[in-house]
């Protein structure tokens, strides 16, 4: 028997909807047009649930596959790797639990408590956590007139005794792996003030074995979905909104939901005929699109690591490759994943393959010896080259006002366009469930 696609919507966003998943169906809703920009959890989301409540939705996305920095390879048909997100931060209470559920996706849990640096195979001490002193540096900025870089405020620390450069090279590698790995962004321009703002669900971190993209693929399932159509110009149209693409079309919806990335949208290579309101394009022009690049480096065995999920290396100045998550203990593959954030991510994306596998293998040599193998074969990401995202995802950047992702959420040009997407979740920002929620929540405003 074969399904009509409206069967197979039905169905879906049912399930959907039985998990809490969609909003509710509202008689204001029924019978619009709503085009959403972004086929990404953030798109996906606002586009089931306008579906849901009776809107006639469809999602244009630049790329030719749905997903955005949800991005799962099959490069490696047996070891499906992802390129972007990884993990459910904090499962407990996640709508992205529930949606992995509803897909029937598999997980694997990966804990933070497994974790050690190395050098010359010996495990180092790794008692410096620079959190400790987060809340001081805060204090620090808000007691000051102005806000403050995080590096300005921990440095202004009495208690930190930095005095030379060699002092605040060995702090920066414990902020370069502890912060800028989390939140994509220098130290130097993370607000002291604000750049860990929001909101954290409980319970430890899972990833997908078999790759994050099947979530995508299920919350798409019977939308209509156009890819290969890029955005290029928004236009207020009598009580709705035109949309032009790249290849010279246009479309009129009544309303938009633009999920574009920060990046994207700081670049200004979409163009917004009418200006938007000033509060939303002054967070536009201060949050910061961070960078945290993947190297996947394969062996022909499994290679010599220690049973921990984490491996870490500690060498200031020389911060690259400085954590690992080893998928040969995670997922029983002859795989380690490497990680590179914030400045030194972007000077690493110049660099050859080449040039970046060697520089992954010599930082495992020196974290576990010169004998440690060569890999097979890698996959790298280099997010801030990638015209659909440039850059991984936002942070807080000094001169951002408190208020900037609350600015940049919600509608304009009276209700014509939503912005949505995981900078604009004030709460869980560069994190999936914080897209998808965004999501959502630009569906309940139209
Ligand atoms: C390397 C990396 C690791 C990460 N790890 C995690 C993790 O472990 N856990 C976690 O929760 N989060 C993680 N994240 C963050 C998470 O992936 C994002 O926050 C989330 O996927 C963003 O969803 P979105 O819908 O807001 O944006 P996107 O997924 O970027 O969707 C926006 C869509 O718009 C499309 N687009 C761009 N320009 C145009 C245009 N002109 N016209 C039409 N379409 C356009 C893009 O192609 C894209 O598909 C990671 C991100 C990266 C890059």
């Amino acid at each position: 028997m074969t399904l009509s696609r409206r069967s197979i919507l039905s169905r879906s966003l049912a399930a959907l909807a039985a998990l809490g998943l969609a909003s509710p169906a509202r008689a204001k809703t029924a019978g619009k047009s709503v085009a959403v920009i972004g086929a990404g959890m953030a798109g996906l989301a606002a586009a089931g649930a306008l579906a849901r409540a009776g809107a006639n939705v469809t999602i244009y996305e630049a790329r030719a596959r749905i997903g955005g920095r949800v991005a799962t390879s099959m490069l490696w048909p047996d070891l499906p790797c992802d390129l972007g997100a990884s993990w459910i931060h904090g499962p407990i209470g996640n709508p992205i639990k529930k949606l992995a559920k509803a897909a029937g996706a598999a997980t694997v849990r990966t804990s933070y408590e497994s974790s050690a640096a190395f050098e010359d195979g010996e495990e180092v001490d790794t008692d410096i956590d620079p959190f400790e002193w987060v809340d001081d540096a805060r204090a620090t900025a808000s007691r000051s007139s102005s806000d403050m870089s995080l590096k300005d405020a921990l440095i202004a620390l009495r208690v930190m005794k930095v005095k030379t450069p060699e002092d605040i090279e060995a702090l920066a590698a414990h902020v370069h792996l502890a912060i800028e790995h989390e939140y994509g962004g220098d130290w130097g321009r993370l607000s002291a003030r604000y750049f860990d703002m929001g909101e954290e669900f409980a319970g430890e971190d899972v990833l997908f074995p078999q790759g994050y993209g099947a979530l995508a693929n299920f919350a798409a399932k019977g939308l209509a979905i156009q890819t290969g159509a890029q955005v290029t110009r928004l236009t207020p149209r009598d009580a709705g909104v035109s949309i032009e693409f790249a290849s010279g079309q246009s479309i009129r919806a009544d309303a938009a939901i633009v999920t574009l990335p920060l990046g994207v949208l700081q670049s200004g290579r979409v163009r917004f005929d009418q200006p938007l309101a000033r509060a939303r394009q002054a967070a536009i022009d201060t949050l910061g699109m961070g960078l945290l690049n993947k190297v996947f480096l394969r062996f022909d065995e499994m290679p010599p690591t220690p049973a921990m999920d984490w491996l870490e290396k500690l060498d200031a100045p020389r911060k690259v490759f400085p954590e690992w998550v080893n998928l040969a203990h995670v997922l029983g593959a002859p795989v380690l994943l490497g990680f590179n954030a914030a400045d030194s991510a972007d000077a690493l994306e110049s660099a050859s393959d080449r040039q970046t596998i060697a520089a992954a293998t010599d930082a495992l040599r020196a974290m576990f010896g010169s004998r440690f193998p060569a890999p097979i074969a890698a996959q790298i990401t280099r997010w801030r080259a990638d015209r659909h995202a440039l850059g991984s995802y936002s942070y807080h950047a000094l001169g951002a006002a408190r208020s900037a992702r609350r600015d940049l959420a919600g509608s304009d040009w009276d209700g014509r366009i939503v912005f949505a997407g995981e900078a604009c979740s004030s709460d869980h920002a560069s994190t999936v469930h914080g897209a998808w929620m965004s999501g959502l929540e630009a569906a309940r405003e139209i």
